[in-house]
C-alpha cells in the first residue's frame, strides 16, 4: 500500500538551521527513567523510534552539571566524556535510520533536589525546593551565572561531540531558565531581574552562546511555554509571553512550544483530548519565521496534517504517541493507518519517571525491552514449531498473546466467554471519560482480523474438559480477575458488610448495578478506578462520598500525573471527600469509617457502599485443569500457563506485557534463572585479584578507538590536496595502526574480543565525515583534543595490572608523539613528522617489563 496523498505534507523535509529533518514527525524530549543509568536500554529504544520513521528523535532532559541532579528521577547527563560515549550509542542508532538526534540541556534550579550530588541547589532567588523537599536554593550571584553559562556551553559542545544535531535551551517547565523569565519568581534587582529585557537576558545569552559554540553543525532549539499562567482549560492567559517571545523570535533555529499547565500538556485522556494545546500556542507561528513544533497526543494523521495545514506548527511533536507506536510515521507512509497503535492517554509511561524506573507502555509492551529482551514493537521471531495454542480469555493479556503468537505464525485459538472482546478494557471504557481505553482492544482485534492463523471463538466459556477436548499443545489461561467485596486491612481481607447489607464493587457498577441512595465509595486501590466509579454514580444524581485511607485522593495516580485533576473533578462534581479513613462497616443505612491515625470512628448516612479495593484472580479454570492431571502439570498433554490478571491482578500494562512475554517465550530457549540482560555498572572480578571490569572495558575501548582512529586519519588524508599534508595524516594513521598492533597481545591476555574491524573502520569514517574538512581545521581540532587523550591513557596505565603497564606506556607514547607532531607543525617546524617516524621505527613486541631500563 502507498501513502494517502492527504498526508504527503507530513513527509516534507524541513530545514532547522544547519540541519534538515527528513519529515515533520518530531519526537520531543521525554523522560524514560533510563537516562545516564541505562544507556544501552536508552539507545536501543530511541533507535527503534528512528527506525519507525520519526524525523527527529530527542533525548530526555540532560543535566549540564552536578548542581542539577534529579535523582530518584533519572535524567540523562552531559557532565563528562563518559556521557559523550553513552550518548553516541544513541545518536549512532538514530542516524543509522536517517533521523536527526536532539539533546535537551537542562538545569533544574529549584526543582532539582540534588539528593545524589549534594551540590547546593541554586536558582534565580532563594526559593523553596519546588519538588517539595524541605530545603531552599541559593540565590545565584554573578559568579553562579557565569558558571552556569560555561557549563551550558560545555554541555553543548559535548552534545555536538556525541553526534547530536539539535541542541536545546530548555526555558520552560518551571526549571531554572523558566524562573528567570517569570515576572513573579524573578525578584532580582541586577541586570538579570526586573525589566523584561533583564529577565530574558540569561535565555538570550544561552541561545547566542549555544549557537556560537555548536551552531556550525547543530541547530539550536528553545523549549518555551506559550501562555503565562494556569487558567481555566481552554482559556489562555498570555501575560507578557508574546512580548517576551518577540524579543527572541528569530534567535534559535526552532521553537518547541508547550503550555503553562503541565496537567494539560501531559493530560490523561480522561481529562484532555488530542490537540489540547492548540488554543494556547496557535499564535506562535505568526510571530517567528523559525519552524515550530508542539505536542498534543496526536495519533490521527488527519489531525496531524490539519495541524500543519492550518499553519499552527511545522512539526508534529509527540512523546506518548511515539511511545505507544514507535512506527507511527512508517505506518502513515506505507498507507497502513489501521495498523497504528494509538496511545490511550493513561500515562503509565510517565509513571516510570515518577518511580525512577524504565518507561513502560500499556499499548506497546516492547517499550523499554528493546535492549534487555531484544523485543521489537513490530517484529517478532518466526514460530519455532507447528504447535497449536489455545488462549482462554480475550482481555488485554489474552488478546496480546494471541496477536503476538499469530504474528509469529502460530496456529492460535482464542476463546472468549462473552460476546465482546477486550475483557476489562471493554467494561472500563464505558465509564465516564474512559473511552480511549478501548483502543487496547481495538488495535489487537483489528490485527487479529487480518490473521488467518488465529481463530476467535466468542461466547465460548470453556470448562476444563473443553480445554482438554481442544487438543492444543499449549494452553494459556487469561481469564482475568474479579473485584473483591472485602477490604485489605494491611494483613488480611476483612468483610465490610454487616447485618445482611451488600457492598458493591466496580464489577457491579460496570454491569449497571447502581446504588439508589447516598453512597460511599471506598478507595483501597488508590489508582483511577474509585474516582471514576464515584463520578459514574454521581452523574446519576446521587450524593457520593469518596473515602480513602491515604492522605490524598487517588494517591498512586500522582505517578501518572492525574491525581490533582481527579480531585478537582470530584470536587467540581460535588463529591464529598474524606481522606485518612478506612471503611470498616456498612449496614445498609450507615457507613462506619475509622481514622487512619487515631482510630476514631466517623459515621456517614449511606444506603449504598462501593468497595474499590483488590481483585481475586479468576484462576478456577486453571486449578480445575491441573486437578484433572492430579495436580501434576507434567501429566497434562499440553503446557499450561496463567497470564495477566488471572495470574496476578495488576494494571493493564502488566496484562499486555504478560501476553507478549508468553508469546515471545514460545519455543524460545529461555533461561528462567536469567530471563533478561541486566544493565548496571559491573565491578568485575577485581575482588578476586583479576584486573577489574572497568580496566578491561577501557582497554578494549581504547584499542577499538585505535582501529577506528586509523580509519579516521585515512579518511581525512583522502580529502587533502597538499602531498605533505596527506603524508603527515597518513603517518598519523600508521601510528594508530602500530599502536593497535602493540596493544593487541593484551587483548588476547584478557580474553577481550574487539568489535569487527569493518564496524570500527565504518565508525571512524563516519566520524571523519562529520569532522573538519581542511588542514587547518584538522590541526586545530587535534590540538584541542589530543592532550586530553594523554591523560586518559595515563589513567588507563594507573588502572592496569603491573604486567600490562609496559605495553600501555607505549600506548600513551603514541599520543605523546602525535601531540609533539602537532606542536611542531603549529610552530612551522620543517621536520614536524620526526616524532611519528621515531615511533613507527620501534618494534611491535614490547620487551618484558623487568628487561627494560629503569626510567
Ligand atoms: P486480563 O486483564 O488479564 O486480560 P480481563 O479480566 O480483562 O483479564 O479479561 C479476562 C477475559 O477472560 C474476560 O473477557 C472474560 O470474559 C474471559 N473469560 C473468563 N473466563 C473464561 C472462560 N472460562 N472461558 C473463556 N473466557 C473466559
Ligand atoms: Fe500512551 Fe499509556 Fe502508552 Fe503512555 S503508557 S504512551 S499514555 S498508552
Amino acid at each position: 500500500m502507498s501513502r494517502d496523498p492527504r498526508y504527503d505534507i507530513l513527509f516534507e523535509p524541513i530545514r532547522i538551521g544547519p540541519v534538515t529533518a527528513k519529515n515533520r514527525f518530531y519526537q520531543v524530549p521525554h523522560c524514560t527513567g533510563m537516562g545516564y543509568l541505562r544507556p544501552h536500554t536508552l539507545a536501543a529504544m530511541r533507535g527503534v523510534k528512528a527506525e519507525g520513521g520519526w524525523g527527529v528523535v530527542c533525548t530526555e532532559y540532560n543535566s549540564i552539571h552536578p548542581s542539577s541532579d534529579d535523582l530518584p528521577h533519572v535524567s540523562a547527563a552531559l557532565w563528562d566524556d563518559s556521557d559523550v560515549r553513552a550518548h553516541a550509542a544513541m545518536t549512532d542508532r538514530v542516524h543509522a535510520h536517517g533521523a536527526l538526534a536532539g539533546a535537551e540541556l537542562w538545569h533544574g534550579g529549584a526543582r532539582s533536589p540534588n539528593l545524589f550530588t549534594r551540590e547546593t541547589p541554586m536558582d534565580v532567588a532563594s526559593l523553596p525546593n519546588l519538588a517539595g523537599h524541605p530545603f531552599q536554593t541559593r540565590a545565584m550571584d554573578r559568579t553562579d551565572i557565569r558558571d552556569l553559562r560555561r557549563w551550558h556551553r560545555r554541555a553543548a559542545l559535548r552534545a555536538r561531540e556525541a553526534g547530536f544535531d539539535i541542541v536545546y535551551v530548555y526555558a520552560t517547565h518551571g526549571y531554572l531558565l523558566a524562573n528567570f523569565l517569570d515576572p513573579r519568581v524573578n525578584t532580582r534587582s541586577d541586570e538579570y531581574g526586573g525589566s523584561l529585557v533583564n529577565r530574558v537576558r540569561l535565555v538570550r545569552e544561552l541561545i547566542e552562546e549555544t549557537k556560537e559554540a555548536v551552531g556550525d553543525r547543530c541547530a539550536v532549539a528553545v523549549r518555551f511555554k506559550a501562555d503565562e499562567t494556569i487558567g481555566d482549560d481552554g482559556v489562555p492567559e498570555f501575560g507578557e509571553r508574546r512580548e517576551m517571545f518577540a524579543m527572541l523570535a528569530e534567535l534559535p533555529d526552532l521553537w518547541d512550544i508547550n503550555v503553562a499547565d503541565y496537567s494539560l500538556e501531559m493530560g490523561v485522556s480522561r481529562f484532555t483530548q488530542e490537540g489540547a494545546l492548540e488554543p494556547y500556542m496557535s499564535w506562535v507561528k505568526s510571530a517567528t519565521t523559525r519552524p515550530v513544533v508542539t505536542v498534543g497526543r496526536y495519533t490521527s494523521p488527519d489531525a496531524m496534517a490539519a495541524l500543519v495545514r492550518r499553519g499552527i506548527a511545522d512539526f508534529v511533536g509527540a512523546a506518548r504517541p511515539s511511545i505507544a507506536d514507535p512506527f507511527l510515521p512508517r505506518k502513515i507512509e506505507e498507507g497502513r493507518i489501521e495498523d497504528i497503535r494509538e496511545c490511550i492517554g493513561c500515562n503509565i509511561c510517565y509513571a516510570g519517571d515518577a518511580t525512577g524506573t524504565p518507561i513502560r507502555c500499556t499499548q506497546n509492551p516492547a517499550m523499554g525491552e528493546e535492549w534487555r529482551k531484544g523485543w521489537h514493537p513490530e517484529r517478532a521471531p518466526a514460530k519455532g514449531s507447528d504447535a497449536r495454542i489455545l488462549i482462554v480469555g480475550a482481555g488485554p493479556a489474552g488478546l496480546e498473546a494471541a496477536r503476538a503468537l499469530g504474528a509469529r505464525g502460530y496456529a492460535v485459538m482464542l476463546a472468549e466467554a462473552g460476546r465482546d472482546l477486550g475483557g476489562r478494557v471493554t467494561r472500563e471504557a464505558r465509564l465516564p471519560g474512559m473511552s480511549a481505553y478501548a483502543r487496547v482492544r481495538d488495535h489487537r482485534a483489528q490485527q487479529l482480523a487480518k490473521m488467518p492463523n488465529v481463530e476467535i471463538f466468542r461466547e465460548s466459556r470453556l470448562t476444563a474438559q473443553d480445554v482438554f477436548d481442544v487438543g492444543a499443545d499449549h494452553v494459556a489461561i487469561a481469564t482475568g480477575a474479579t473485584w473483591r467485596r472485602e477490604r485489605f486491612d494491611g494483613k488480611a481481607f476483612v468483610p465490610v458488610a454487616v447485618d445482611g447489607a451488600e457492598v458493591l464493587t466496580p464489577d457491579d457498577i460496570m454491569a449497571g448495578r447502581l446504588p439508589d441512595g447516598p453512597t460511599v465509595v471506598f478507595d483501597g486501590d488508590n489508582y483511577y478506578m474509585a474516582g471514576v466509579i464515584a463520578e459514574r454514580i454521581r452523574e446519576t444524581g446521587l450524593p457520593v462520598t469518596y473515602v480513602t485511607e491515604e492522605d490524598s485522593v487517588s494517591a498512586w495516580a500522582g505517578k501518572t500525573s492525574e491525581r490533582w485533576r481527579i480531585r478537582t473533578r470530584l470536587m467540581r462534581l460535588g463529591v464529598d471527600i474524606v481522606t485518612a479513613h478506612a471503611l470498616t462497616a456498612f449496614d445498609g443505612r450507615t457507613a462506619t469509617l475509622e481514622c487512619a491515625y487515631t482510630g476514631a470512628p466517623l459515621r456517614i448516612a449511606a444506603t449504598g457502599a462501593v468497595l474499590v479495593g483488590q481483585r481475586t484472580p479468576n484462576d478456577a479454570l486453571h486449578r480445575e485443569i491441573l486437578a484433572m492431571a492430579g495436580g501434576d502439570p507434567a501429566r497434562l498433554p499440553f503446557t499450561l500457563t496463567r497470564i495477566g490478571d488471572c495470574d496476578a491482578p495488576a494494571i493493564i500494562a502488566a496484562a499486555t506485557y504478560a501476553g507478549r512475554r508468553y508469546a515471545m517465550g514460545m519455543d524460545a530457549a529461555a533461561d528462567p534463572d536469567q530471563p533478561m540482560r541486566h544493565e548496571r555498572i559491573d565491578v568485575g572480578a577485581a575482588a578476586a585479584g583479576a584486573p577489574d571490569a572497568a580496566y578491561r572495558e577501557t582497554l578494549l575501548r581504547y584499542f577499538e578507538e585505535e582501529v577506528a582512529g586509523e580509519a579516521w586519519f585515512r579518511a581525512l588524508a583522502a580529502r587533502l590536496a597538499d602531498p605533505a599534508h596527506r603524508r603527515a595524516m597518513t603517518l598519523l594513521a600508521e601510528v594508530e595502526a602500530h599502536c593497535a598492533a602493540i596493544v593487541a597481545p593484551l587483548l588476547a591476555r584478557h580474553g577481550l574480543r574487539p568489535a569487527p574491524r569493518a564496524d570500527l573502520v565504518a565508525s571512524g569514517e563516519a566520524d571523519a565525515a562529520r569532522g573538519p574538512q581542511d588542514w587547518d581545521g584538522m590541526i586545530a581540532l587535534m590540538r584541542a583534543t589530543f592532550p586530553g587523550f594523554i591523560a586518559d591513557f595515563l589513567r588507563l596505565e594507573a588502572m592496569a595490572p603491573e604486567a600490562d603497564r609496559a605495553v600501555l606506556r607505549r600506548m600513551t607514547e603514541h599520543e605523546v608523539v602525535a601531540v609533539a607532531f602537532l606542536e611542531a607543525e603549529a610552530a612551522g617546524a620543517a621536520d614536524s613528522v620526526a616524532p611519528l617516524l621515531r615511533y613507527l621505527a620501534t618494534p611491535v613486541a614490547t620487551p618484558p617489563i623487568d628487561a627494560r631500563p629503569a626510567a
